[in-house]
């Protein structure tokens, strides 16, 4: 087969920053929203704070809390609606900035392909539904926003339960929420790299294959922070059906990732990877 000759490079599909930045924005807005909820919901609770001060009957503060915790849950969750109403339009706009990147990166392979070689282009290849990944994505972040906040309601039970222990006051319990909460900013921060990044790769997968282009160039963002099992693959080509394989050249055999210590993962999969991929096409 004569395509087999063909070998086009497409562009660098760019890493969408912006966005990326914008959901950050969103979720942390959404995570100091549940902080303060949560520290006003303590201070405003006369009952509890009467049975947290009271020595006698440290029992009172585990029903206290716990009606405490089902409104502040209530209150949370109605946070939560407008937070996950959102995400379809994150979604759209990732698949917006995909596809003028991919549009761009395949003019550019096609211009580089000889005309008389253009009826051998690759045929489309199977792959999931657009409608299914964007379904996936979603329920992924629903979950991961509903972690967010059910991280909070668990961290403040834990902390009035200590505070009822230890004697503590209502003033020194919210001085102290105040400062642990802050951990669900940088759990906030996580989601919204990791979640950005695995879209921008699921959404590269299916316009490659959409466009019959099962093979492309590993690309990492060449700074200290690329880990070693990304950093190897750098330059290499790599299969979108097969993330367990890799070569040198387009004209060489598959050689296994395990054997140089490659990440078994595609572009975006892996935690927080800023890794991006250059389409390729022929030589197959
Ligand atoms: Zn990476």
């Amino acid at each position: 087969m004569r395509s087999s000759q063909i070998v086009g490079r497409g562009l660098k599909i760019a890493y969408p920053i912006s966005i990326e930045k914008e959901y950050t924005k969103l979720l942390l807005r959404f995570v100091s929203r549940l902080k303060r909820l949560s520290i006003d919901s303590l201070v405003e609770n006369y009952d509890l704070q009467t049975s947290l001060n009271g020595v006698v009957r440290h029992d009172d503060v585990v029903d206290d809390l716990g009606q405490s915790l089902r409104v502040l849950g209530l209150t949370i969750s109605i946070e939560s609606k407008e937070v996950i109403q959102s995400l379809g339009g994150y979604f759209s706009k990732v698949q917006q900035f995909t596809n003028r990147s991919l549009n761009n990166s395949v003019k550019h392979l096609v211009s580089k392909v000889p005309e008389t070689e253009l009826a051998t282009f690759p045929a489309a290849v199977q792959t999931i539904e657009i409608n299914t990944l964007k379904k996936m994505w979603v329920n992924k972040n629903v979950d991961l926003i509903k972690g967010l906040s059910d991280g909070v309601l668990n961290q403040l039970g834990d902390a009035v339960y200590d505070a009822a222990r230890m004697g503590e006051s209502i003033q020194s319990l919210s001085k102290r929420l105040n400062a642990d909460l802050n951990i669900n900013k940088k759990k906030a921060k996580a989601i919204a790299r990791d979640q950005i990044s695995k879209l921008k790769g699921n959404l590269s997968r299916h316009n490659d294959l959409v466009h019959g282009l099962t093979t492309y160039e590993w690309s990492t963002c060449k700074d200290g922070a690329v880990r070693s099992s990304h950093r190897v693959l750098e330059g290499k080509i790599c299969s979108w059906l097969d993330a367990s394989i890799y070569k040198n050249h387009i004209k060489d055999k598959w050689k296994k990732r395990a054997s140089i210590g490659g990440a078994i993962q595609q572009i975006g999969e892996d935690f927080g990877c800023r890794c991006t991929n250059i389409s390729i096409a022929g030589g197959l």
